[in-house]
């Protein structure tokens, strides 16, 4: 489930069914916001229409559901509210993970892994030495970096309960583009364990030619 106004200008998303979802499913209108479902098919729903989502839902549990459909109008309503608590709430919780991190995101630092401790920081920025340096650059501008410092410290924290002492960015070079990526590395002080970040699952086993067999795992 999403928003219509959120998804209608994401290119990952193939154009006829960025089509599909921005028409709304009861009435046909083309609609720029509404709730839409991008399942087997793409639906959206426009404000107007939205009320019928309950009538599906309420024929969905009489045809479904003994009991409710025999209940009174009081209960029918008490089971709907109930449920439509349990929904929102859950609603709230998506949207808060889906705004943490979000200069992580910026930077398209997905993937994380332990590695093995590294000591020596010479050839890598530090968050100061990475705005000067890409001070030109707009993908990387101050408020994304020290932005993107703060979640990796809360990231780290969040999975050692140690905040880093020390947070560092590296160039890693991206052959697709002709360019270079960012990438970060966090230490901690807990047995000097070193934590790197960065766009590309495949980078870690570039990295690990001391055969660790590090566990790449997903930051979102
Ligand atoms: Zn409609």
């Amino acid at each position: 489930m999403a928003r219509i106004s959120t998804i209608k200008n994401e290119n990952a998303i193939p154009r006829e069914d960025r089509e599909q979802l921005s028409t709304c499913l009861f009435c046909d209108e083309k609609i720029s916001k509404g709730g839409c479902w991008a399942g087997s098919k793409c639906i959206g729903v426009c404000k107007k229409c939205s009320q019928y989502l309950i009538d599906l839902f309420i024929d969905t549990l009489d045809d479904t559901d003994e009991s409710f459909k025999k209940s009174s109008v009081e209960t029918k309503m008490k089971y709907i509210e109930q449920m439509g608590v349990k929904r929102i709430v859950k609603k709230e919780e998506d949207s808060k993970k889906q705004e943490k991190y979000s200069y992580i995101k910026k930077l398209n630092l997905k993937y994380y892994a332990e590695v093995g401790i590294i000591d020596f920081f010479e050839c890598t920025m530090t968050i100061v030495e990475a705005i000067n340096k890409l001070s030109g650059v707009d993908k990387y501008n101050e408020e994304v970096l020290n932005g993107c410092e703060n979640d990796v410290k809360e990231f780290i924290y969040s999975i050692s309960r140690e905040y880093p002492h020390t947070i560092r960015f590296f160039a890693i070079p991206d052959l697709n583009y002709g360019t270079f990526r960012l990438g970060c590395v966090a230490k901690i002080q807990n047995n000097g364990s070193t934590y790197i970040l960065c766009g590309n699952r495949s980078y870690f086993e570039g990295i690990d030619e001391p055969g660790y067999n590090l566990t790449v795992k997903e930051v979102y």
